[in-house]
């Protein structure tokens, strides 16, 4: 029976893609919504995507409606693949090693806890062969707040293993103080990750249950090991 569940964050955590969700999104706001310019002053680290697309859309003046949301959506989903070439998105040090030792313990189960929608998380993970590791997780289709994410990949962890996991056997990772905020919220541990773009000391000044300079650091699977 599976009894510890890895909740994991995507992008500055699992790849890096130095702005190809962002590059996505001003190409699909240039042509969806016809207009040029750069969003890089949006306050996007660790938020979700459907809050991101209401700062836009609040920015420029447009209606935030579901209709216009799914359409500028789909634009962003069919940008992203050339995005993520563009931008040299990579898997970050330390993953590909965790995630198959995840994968391959008879006791750890693992899903996503993202603030992309379910349509992009997929997209960024395929690029490097990493979706077959996350059969469900908790995405922005779910909520806006990244907050209210932590119990909807709890709720999906119960019916797809048939177990409740504890919370005390949770580990939430994440590259954010957002993702620690959200871990901390369902009583789980916290793992930050300083391969995004916050600091160590400044993710450390937000006490996750530990944090390391990249998920090669040694602590980390010293940290699987007393699972
Ligand atoms: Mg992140």
């Amino acid at each position: 029976m599976r009894d510890a569940l890895l909740l994991w964050d995507i992008d500055g955590t699992l790849t890096r893609s130095s702005g190809a969700g962002l590059h996505a999104l001003e190409t699909a706001l240039r042509l969806e919504l016809g207009v040029t310019a750069s969003l890089a002053d949006i306050d996007y680290s660790g938020r979700t995507d459907r809050w991101i697309l209401r700062q836009i859309f609040a920015k420029f003046g447009f209606a935030a409606d579901d209709a216009a949301f799914t359409r500028y959506l789909d634009a962003y989903i069919r940008a992203l693949p050339a995005s993520l070439v563009t931008h040299q998105s990579h898997v970050l040090p330390g993953v590909s090693e965790a995630l198959e030792r995840v994968h391959t313990h008879d006791r750890w189960a693992q899903a996503l806890l993202t603030g992309n929608v379910e349509r992009g998380a997929r997209v960024k993970l395929a690029h490097h062969d990493l979706a077959r590791y996350f059969p469900f997780g908790a995405f922005a289709d779910d909520s806006e707040l990244r907050n209210d994410l932590g119990p909807v990949a709890l709720r999906r962890a119960r019916d797809f293993h048939g177990v409740d996991f504890p919370a005390h056997r949770v580990i939430v990772i994440g590259d954010t103080p957002h993702d620690i905020a959200c871990g901390r919220i369902i009583g789980a541990q916290t793992v930050a990750v300083a391969t995004g773009l916050h600091s160590l000391a400044e993710l450390q000044s937000h006490q996750p249950t530990a944090a390391f300079a990249s998920l090669a650091d040694p602590g980390f699977a010293a940290l699987l090991n007393a699972l």
